[in-house]
């Protein structure tokens, strides 16, 4: 709830009734955002952010993109979606990838979003035991090591997620 400049009460979705699945049909990363943040405002009456993130793979010609969880199936299996992107890119040689996170906030109507992006390459195989999704086989650009074996605080300083939130939170201090 943001509806005085000064204190922001957070409010999760349960607490404000909404408990049904909110539809996420859009073709990119923003859509899904901006559609999951309208659906609450309007349905809800609140002000509100929601996010979307996805992992694009350029020699997947960005996939799995908005894919990202259910990427191998409605099973939504981290284990399932990691090995289908690893047998993809087999022979490839090209491995640069992207994870992608956008934020969409809406007060009183007006639209902000926000994104936040990691570059990055996925690796052969799969290492580290932290995190989640497809952690174990994202490695940030710069660094020798999966987001997997990164501590939580370590990955979140440089993730997509954690550069998105940085912005938001700039953009509510204003
Ligand atoms: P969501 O939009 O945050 O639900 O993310 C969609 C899917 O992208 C998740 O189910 C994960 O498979 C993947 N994903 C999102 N963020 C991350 C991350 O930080 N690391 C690894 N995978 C992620």
């Amino acid at each position: 709830m943001l509806n005085n400049p000064s204190v922001i009460e957070l409010l999760s979705l349960s607490a404000i009734g909404c408990i049904e699945e909110i539809p996420e049909t859009s073709n990119t990363i923003k859509g899904n955002a901006i559609q999951k943040a309208q659906y609450v405002y309007e349905k809800y009456g609140y002000n509100c952010f929601a996010d979307d993130t996805g992992l694009e793979i350029d020699a997947l010609n960005g996939e799995p993109g908005v894919y990202s969880a259910r990427y191998a199936g409605e099973q939504k299996s981290n284990e399932d979606n990691m090995e289908k992107v690893l047998s993809q890119l087999k022979d490839k040689s090209n491995r640069n990838a992207r994870f992608k996170t956008v934020i969409a906030l809406i007060i009183d109507g007006k639209l902000t979003c926000f994104e936040g992006i990691v570059e990055g390459e996925i690796t052969k195989e799969k290492s580290g035991s932290e995190g989640f999704g497809y952690d174990p086989i994202f490695k940030p650009k710069g660094y020798g090591k999966t987001f997997s074996e990164m501590s939580m605080t370590e990955k979140n300083n440089i993730s997509h997620r954690g550069k998105a939130i940085i912005k938001l939170i700039n953009h509510l201090k204003k």
